[in-house]
């Protein structure tokens, strides 16, 4: 066989044997406060897989409610902890009500929370860790729902629904219950005291994609060895979306150390930077996000609300970035 026809041959079998999963993409479309701008409340992004599995990812108060157009179909709510900007005691009046410093959160999703409300409407499952799934079953089947919906991902297990595999990662954070959500006697009796509601450790997640991505979820934490010796030498994550905001958690230096030294991904999202941190869709000089940006050494793509990301199972983003 002469060189050229040998190389054809290769380059044929090589085409054949490639994975067409490898090709696909994750989605990811982050529904913020304002479109196109990543403001001081964002949390809550949805990832596709390209299974057409969709989960719904710290719904906090951005997202405006159940009726949210921008939700569309919904199977899986991740909650990564109890406070109010991640799992919704409050959410916006309507996407792009009030402004990227102040959006109008003025509705009450108390006692059920915005995730809960949610999931009611949309009859998705809610995957948390540690002891938080019965608080969710509870409020679930208190509403009509299925309390089966309500599924446990404890550290170190997982389980897979829609064809994501999704484990919950340890988070150095709190987790308190505010008594708002339990109410009556024993939650005014609470809020007097000035203690909340124990629902177990808070958490981050890990999720492995269909097209074989893999992607740490950090929710609020500070800087842990998990981060490399599970997040990264475990599961290996590849893209990873990383709370800057410090003062509650890892603020831009700390995130940016985590992302360098521990979780090593090839891509990340910065989330929960409570801040203003893009006008016109442009990060803002002497932003945390600018910050963060500035000392991380891989690719930083910024989670504009409404802009869809694309990224393959290898961690690159391969459109809307
Ligand atoms: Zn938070």
């Amino acid at each position: 066989m002469k060189h050229s026809t040998w190389m054809a041959a290769v380059g044929a079998l090589s085409a054949a044997f490639a994975c067409p999963a490898l090709a696909q993409t994750v989605k990811v479309t982050p529904l913020g406060s304002i479109d196109g701008e990543f403001c001081a409340q964002d949390r809550a992004l949805v990832f596709e897989d390209p299974n057409g599995t969709r989960i719904l990812y710290d719904p906090g108060r951005s997202v405006a409610g159940a009726s949210d157009p921008r939700l569309g179909k919904i199977d899986i709510i991740l909650v990564s902890h109890m406070h109010g900007d991640h799992l919704g005691n409050a959410h916006n009046k309507a996407p792009n009500a009030g402004t990227c410093d102040k959006p109008d959160m003025s509705v009450s999703d108390l006692p059920n929370s915005n995730a809960v409300n949610i999931a009611l409407a949309k009859k998705s499952k809610i995957v948390t860790g540690s002891e938080m799934p019965p608080f969710f079953a509870a409020r679930l089947k208190a509403n009509g729902g299925d309390p089966a919906n309500s599924m446990l991902a404890r550290f170190g297990g997982s389980v897979t629904v829609g064809g994501v595999r999704i484990a919950t990662m340890t988070a150095m954070h709190s987790n308190g219950l505010d008594p708002d959500y339990i109410g009556g006697e024993l939650g005014k009796a609470m809020k007097e005291a000035g203690i909340a509601g124990d629902v177990g450790l808070p958490t981050g997640y890990v999720l492995r994609f269909s097209n074989g991505l893999v992607a740490y979820l950090s929710g609020d934490t500070g800087i842990t060895a998990d981060q490399d010796l599970v997040v990264h030498k475990h599961y290996n994550a590849r893209l990873a979306v990383m709370n800057i905001g410090d003062g509650f958690s890892t603020g831009p230096v700390e995130a940016a150390y985590v992302i360098n030294d521990l979780v090593k991904p090839a891509s990340v999202i910065p989330s929960h930077a409570n801040e203003v941190g893009t006008v016109e869709g442009k990060v803002r000089p002497g932003s945390k996000t600018e910050a963060f940006m500035k000392a991380a050494k891989v690719p930083v793509h910024v989670p504009l609300s409404g802009k869809t990301m694309e990224f393959d199972a290898a961690g690159k983003c391969t459109a809307g970035c």
